[in-house]
């Protein structure tokens, strides 16, 4: 009899960019296929991203099918814009979850007809990398949705939230709001590449309590993974991950320079 099979329970490094957009978003390129976005994952090493399209997630099933075969985790998401202008990353426990939230805000998506020639088409994908359809509306738009209601939303089926870029001008929390509402409960906060922790907490000062990770916004593939996450966790999971970005044990690592 041969010895019993021990598998390694220790901690697994894991490099981590939750925020890309594919070709449905109006400003995504059209490259960015759910199966060209998981292999060029997959060739810089990352172990888990996630898809983030403005205000849909109608390109989130292939991409996760795509990181199956890639073997890249694919955390569905979506980067919704709220009433007051906001960019919040909002993530999901699996498809079924995220499809929910996305019937719940669609409605809340005013109903003004894309202008692909101003805008660009926004693209639904399938797995070969097939065009099967074609958003109608303009995805890049305010939601009649506060943040309040938007998080309480997310929360409440299991979902995280994140505000994207906080620091920045265009659709950042702290320009918009001036400070991150307390009643939100919120813990980890995005900042953009290729800002330093330390550059944002010098204009921010009232960030130094959060945890702050930063994800590379990628909207074309060169630009997958110039910024991104490092840590360890126990599992490559969804649970695992926001743990971790909880307890702030991340490192922001960016392609140009490192920060601790
Ligand atoms: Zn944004
Ligand atoms: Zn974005």
């Amino acid at each position: 009899m041969g010895l019993p099979q021990r598998r390694w329970s220790g901690p697994l490094n894991v490099t981590a960019d939750l925020h890309i957009h594919t070709a449905l978003s109006p400003c995504g390129s059209l490259e960015m296929s759910p199966r060209a976005v998981a292999a060029s994952a997959r060739s810089i090493g990352l172990d888990m991203i996630a898809v983030t399209d403005h205000n849909s997630m109608a390109n989130v099933e292939a991409t996760v099918e795509a990181g199956r075969r890639e073997g890249v985790v694919v955390i569905p998401g979506m980067e919704v814009q709220t009433a007051e202008g906001v960019h919040v990353l909002c993530y999901f426990p699996d498809c079924d979850v995220a499809r929910s939230c996305y019937e719940g805000i669609y409605p809340h998506l005013p109903d003004i007809a894309n202008n692909a020639d101003f805008f660009g088409d926004q693209v639904v994908v399938d797995i070969d990398d097939n065009v099967i359809g074609f958003e109608p509306r303009v995805l890049l738009n305010s939601l009649d949705l506060s943040i309040d209601e938007l998080v309480a939303g997310v929360r409440a089926i299991g979902g995280e939230v994140i505000p994207a870029h906080v620091e920045c001008n265009g659709f950042g929390l702290l320009p918009h709001l001036g400070l991150v509402p307390p009643n939100l409960d919120l813990s980890v906060l995005e900042i953009a590449w290729p800002h330093s922790r330390e550059d944002v907490i010098r204009d921010y000062p009232d960030l130094a309590g959060f945890s702050l990770v930063s994800h590379s916004d990628a909207h074309y593939l060169r630009d997958i993974g110039r910024a991104a996450m490092r840590m360890e966790m126990a599992e490559r999971s969804f649970s695992a991950l926001f743990k971790a970005y909880r307890e702030g044990c991340g490192r922001i690592v960016y392609r140009h320079r490192e920060d601790s």
